[in-house]
């Protein structure tokens, strides 16, 4: 299928997807190998490709602000902008060859709708790789899916050109932005393979203003990631941003890919950070993939009460009244759409009648894959 976001120049096409902003010459694909040109024309090469599907519960995503204790039918391709070398999903995201099964933007919204009673399902959400590499796809399935009262969302790395901003706030609702060791500029060199941050805190305050819901997690990786300056420095620019609405999920580190001799994040140094972005005025401030954990809860920036209980994925207590205040002093609450006790605690796995036939786009052997977020 023809993309959207590209020019057009000389002896080849420029893609405007991703702040890599990848020149791409005839019958070669950018850096995130999904986007390719065919006679200088950008086609979306993993187009309905999808290799993972499940409705997961949405505090998985995380999104803990936006129909909390609801659901999400989550989707995932091959590819990726970015190159993480601890990435949780890395035999995905970093395929270079094309496989999934092809379902199209109507079958889709079917399959929401026929689990959208027993799930809760709200939002049909691109997750597991990076949503951003192929946006056209999830512009046509929004176009079907809000008819249906469907929301959409993203799980992204925010690695977004002006023009792809402006393309996703048509029709994104929420979006989880998922930072990596603090946004410190080394590592997101030396470990992402990116020149810099600025282009995702930029993408966080234009789709803010655009009205986009945000979430913002940060996984904090011992020794090369976890400097707690550079956890004030972002937990700053965030609040200038978002204000009372400011939140942040700091997500404990377990080794994986390349980064596998690195030990899993311990609970001091996350608690550090989230004391230093309390510091920053923060007013939501949570601790990820640390099961039981008391910053598992929102709290009340107000008066301090918990107004939504957790464990783990489960939404076990609403302490929230009319138009999303707290029930104990009345504050408005950072919140879309109201929220309530979960149904599922952990992914729904989709059987469709096309699994059996999981395609083989290009020469490559099916593999299972392990799916965090
Ligand atoms: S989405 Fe990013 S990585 Fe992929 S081709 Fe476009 S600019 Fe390159």
């Amino acid at each position: 299928m023809k993309g959207v976001l590209y020019v057009r120049e000389n002896d080849h096409i420029t893609c405007l997807a991703c702040a890599r902003k990848c020149k791409i010459t005839k019958n070669l694909h950018g850096f995130c190998g999904v986007r390719y040109n065919l006679n200088n024309e950008l086609i979306v090469a993993n187009w309905g490709l999808f290799v993972a599907i499940a409705i997961d519960p949405i505090e998985k995503k995380p999104f803990y602000h936006f129909y909390p204790g609801h659901s999400a039918l989550s989707l995932g391709t091959v590819g990726c902008s970015w190159a993480c070398k601890y990435c949780q999903n890395w035999d995905i995201s970093q395929r270079k060859q094309l496989i999934g099964i092809k379902l199209e933007p109507e079958e889709i919204v079917s399959i929401a709708k026929s689990r959208k009673e027993l799930y809760d399902v709200i939002t049909i959400t691109f997750t597991y790789n990076e949503p951003s590499i192929y946006p056209e796809y999830s512009y046509e399935v929004a176009k079907i899916a809000k008819k249906e009262g469907f929301y959409i969302s993203w799980v992204s790395n925010g690695y977004l050109t002006e023009e792809a901003i402006e393309f996703a706030s048509k029709f994104l609702d929420a979006i989880t932005i998922d930072i990596k060791g603090n946004a410190n500029p080394r590592f997101a060199k030396k470990y992402i393979l990116i020149n810099n941050y600025e282009p995702v805190l930029e993408a966080l305050e234009e789709l803010y203003k655009k009205g986009v819901h945000i979430e913002i997690t940060d996984l904090v990786i011992p020794k090369i990631g976890d400097r707690l300056e550079d956890a004030r420095n972002l937990s700053k620019r965030i609040h200038d941003i978002m204000g009372d609405n400011s939140n942040i999920h700091f997500l404990r580190f377990y080794p994986n890919y390349k980064l596998s001799d690195i030990p899993p994040t311990s609970i001091n140094i996350l608690e550090k950070h989230t004391q230093v972005a309390k510091e920053e005025g923060i007013s939501y401030v949570y601790i990820g993939n640390v099961l039981g954990h008391k910053l598992e809860h929102t709290y009340c920036p107000e008066c301090g009460n918990i107004v939504i209980k957790r464990y783990g994925f489960l939404v076990d207590e609403v302490n929230i009244g009319k138009n999303n205040r707290c029930k104990f002093c009345g504050y408005k609450l950072y919140l879309e759409g109201h929220a309530k006790r979960s149904r599922i605690t952990s992914p729904m796995y989709i059987e469709t009648n096309k699994i059996p036939i999981m395609r083989k786009i290009v020469d490559s052997e099916i593999v299972e894959v392990k799916l965090s977020n």
